[in-house]
């Protein structure tokens, strides 16, 4: 299993991190080891003090496709949730401004929470769907999939041009506005159409 992370897919958010608009979707890879395991605290890694959440719509991937033409992507998944891409900001500072890749910054043990799937048959609409974060029972972050630059169908067509897609592998869309550092004792729960996915807990 495999997850492909996009980047820069909400304007304020690139507004907030003053990065320049992509004319095409950014994107980067977590391995399997990145998953954070259900019932666990996320542990902030030694090599960072800057460690942010980012809340964003997720979709696994329920059948086997390569250069999938847009208006067939919906039939390549049936489920969706919310996750965090937990970020170590100032090192991905660091690796971005040296131009090298940002694996040991988004990709490393516990980076990927996936909260619990929900069949995209309960939606009326994709394209209008919100989701939230919260942070010691605040909303920290509110997005809508109506504000992706890029939508779920037109991600799956992208990223399959370059990576054959499998049977249970998730797709990050891109975080919203509001990313912010994570402290001890945190506890972070997010939030798909007011349902909640998951729940942990900062250490
Ligand atoms: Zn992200």
């Amino acid at each position: 299993m495999k997850i492909i992370c996009i980047g820069r897919n909400y304007t304020n958010h690139i507004e907030e991190l003053k990065n320049e608009r992509p004319t095409e979707p950014v994107v980067f890879m977590k391995p399997d080891s990145a998953v954070l395991l259900k019932q666990h605290p996320f542990v902030i890694p030694e090599f960072s003090n800057d460690v942010h959440h980012e809340i964003e719509l997720i979709v696994k991937i329920s059948k086997v496709g390569k250069y999938i033409e847009p208006k067939f992507a919906h039939k390549y998944y049936d489920e969706i949730s919310v996750g965090i891409d937990f970020t170590a900001r100032d090192l991905q500072d660091k690796l971005k401004s040296k131009g090298l890749p940002w694996e040991k910054a988004k990709a490393f043990d516990g980076s990927a929470v996936i909260g619990d799937f929900i069949p995209i048959n309960q939606f009326s609409s994709l394209e209008n769907i919100t989701f939230e974060l919260h942070s010691n029972n605040q909303i920290v972050q509110k997005g809508n999939s109506n504000l992706m630059l890029w939508k779920i169908d037109e991600l799956i067509s992208y990223v399959s041009q370059y990576f054959t897609l499998k049977i249970g592998d998730i797709i990050f869309t891109g975080t919203p506005e509001g990313v912010a550092a994570v402290k001890s004792n945190d506890v972070l729960e997010g939030f798909l159409e007011g349902k909640q996915l998951f729940r942990i807990q900062i250490k």
